[in-house]
């Protein structure tokens, strides 16, 4: 098929932009298509973790966004008595070389993106057009669009990212179901600036209130969000009046001191589709999977879809993988998806209980086991290009900040990132070395200054890491880095070369 890019994009909310911006850095060809001629200018996520940060860093973007975020500072849960049942720090640089939690604006982001891709060759987003098919095709993939005025065009490309949210109408065109995980539930959401009046003291509180879950954060500037489960006697017209918010809120938002942005209903849903890949198509974000925000996973669990893909289709474009290298998508980033999802639903009934009965009993339990209510451990991807999480692969790798302040993911780009003790790659036959040194897609760093800490972090010699920032495998000898260095797709074959020469 004769192809007019590399990648359409179906959709250019949060995730959809992210992929458009990673396929313009690593040089592929891309155009997404956004139904919406405007960005939509309320807010729906509000908290990222520091993974999500590193992407944001690998687009040039990071210290800008940083400009309009905040740290989260530390998050409570209160019952319904007002008893503040954890309050824990949260306000630390982690392992990704970021704040692990990060309050902001959603709308700032999408800016942000948006002039990225704006300044970036080779993608375009366009505005104010409508993807009607996604049609798998001939070795490639065939879009159909209409624009404002009605005209329809077609673009031919080798795949097709479908970033389109959660109502996914091209899913549901391919004929791909979702799992339901959980109990859908709906909830006001409240967004505003708060000018004024104190709000609540911690920057996220959890309201264990049985006779109304609800949920506080401070944003940047004065601005606040506040959800609030709808119970069943709930009025909907009553229930959004400025009146009513101040009385579910119980006074943090006062009607004369509060202006919302926007008031609107959701449904929060666990969701995971049961394919993430139809021949050249790939579903990514709220269209492959949904989870109650319970954690604030969601958006960043799409940025982590596009952020394991866009690599991918970079090695296939240009030949160095094998298309197969495209099949590691769904498998490693399904599993890890459900797993948010999964927690989120389990938690949601416990945390977000209306039942009396149960909120004393986790009351009992929070009071004896503080640490059980903490954000879990993000888990490893399922199988796929790794090791595999018992021989140290497909955990996400930390990022080092190094004595004058730079972070290694600056020095590294999107390569795949070598770093070995001398004591592990000075074993390495002469080839292998000699293609390392060769190979466009592997920085190799062997200076202890960079590289200590993230290999005493990581428990290991020597390590390989993916473009995302991902754990190829770790290696205690040479013979284990040889074995490790053959899986990179770009050394593999070099060194296949290598060895027939010899
Ligand atoms: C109240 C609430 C709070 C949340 N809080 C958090 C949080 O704190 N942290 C977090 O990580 N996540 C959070 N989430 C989840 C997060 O908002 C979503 O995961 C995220 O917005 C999904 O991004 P997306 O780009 O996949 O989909 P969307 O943002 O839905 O974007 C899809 C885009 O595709 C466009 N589109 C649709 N169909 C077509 C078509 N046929 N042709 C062209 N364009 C099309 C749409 O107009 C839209 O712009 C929250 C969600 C809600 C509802």
């Amino acid at each position: 098929m004769n192809i007019d890019v590399d990648v359409v994009v179906v959709g250019g909310g949060p995730v959809g932009t992210t992929a458009l911006a990673l396929c313009g850095r690593a040089g592929l060809t891309a155009i997404a298509f956004e139904k919406d001629a405007e960005l939509w200018p309320t807010a729906r996520a509000v908290h990222f973790d520091g993974e999500t940060m590193r992407t944001l860093q690998g687009l040039g973007v990071a210290t800008r966004f940083q400009e309009v975020t905040i740290p989260m500072r530390d998050v409570a849960i209160v019952n319904e008595a007002g008893e503040v049942l954890v309050h824990a720090p949260t306000d630390r640089i982690g392992e990704q070389g970021w704040n692990d939690h990060i309050s902001f604006h959603q709308p700032d982001i999408e800016y942000l993106l948006r002039e990225v891709v704006a300044q970036t060759p080779g993608i375009e987003l366009r505005c104010g057009v409508k993807v009607t098919d996604v049609a798998d095709a001939d070795g490639g993939v065939v879009v159909t669009t209409v624009d404002g005025d009605g005209t329809v065009g077609t673009t031919r490309a080798r795949w097709a990212i479908v970033a389109d949210g959660a109502r996914s109408e091209i899913r549901h065109a391919l004929g791909i179901e979702s799992d339901k995980y959980g109990e859908d539930m709906q909830w006001l959401v409240v967004d505003g600036r708060l000018v004024d009046a104190p709000g609540y003291e911690p920057d996220m509180i959890q309201f264990g209130r049985h006779t109304r879950p609800a949920l506080w954060l401070r944003l940047p500037g004065d601005r606040v969000r506040m959800e609030f489960m709808l119970m069943p006697d709930d009025d909907p017209a009553e229930i959004v009046t400025p009146a009513a918010v101040e009385r579910i809120s119980r006074g943090a938002l006062p009607a004369d001191k509060f202006t919302p942005d926007r008031q609107a209903i959701y449904t929060f849903r666990g969701r995971i589709a049961q394919k993430w890949r139809q021949g050249n198509i790939f579903l990514a974000g709220d269209a492959a999977h949904q989870a109650p925000p319970l954690f604030g996973q969601g958006l960043c669990a799409g940025i982590r879809d596009v952020a394991n893909l866009v690599w991918k289709l970079d090695l296939v474009a240009r030949g160095v993988a094998d298309p197969s290298l495209l099949d590691t998508y769904e498998s490693e980033r399904k599993p890890h998806a459900t797993f948010w999802v999964e927690t989120a639903a389990n938690q949601a009934v416990i945390i977000q209980t209306t039942d009396p009965n149960v909120a004393h009993g986790r009351d009992e339990y929070i009071r004896a086991n503080p640490g059980a209510s903490a954000v879990p451990e993000p888990p490893a991807l399922g199988p796929g290009l790794h090791t595999g999480e018992d021989s140290g692969g497909g955990r996400l790798g930390p990022q080092p900040i190094l004595a004058d302040g730079t972070r290694l993911d600056d020095m590294v780009g999107a390569h795949f990132l070598v770093a070995a003790d001398h004591s592990v790659y000075d074993g390495l036959s002469g080839p292998l070395r000699r293609a390392l040194d060769e190979d466009p897609d592997t920085v190799t760093l062997l200076d202890p200054a960079k590289i200590s800490w993230l290999l005493e972090t990581i428990g290991s010699r020597a390590a390989v890491l993916r473009p995302d920032h991902y754990i190829l495998g770790v290696a205690e000898t040479a013979a284990e880095l040889e074995r490790l260095l053959l899986l990179i797709p770009s050394l593999s074959t070099t060194v296949d070369l290598a060895a027939e020469s010899r």
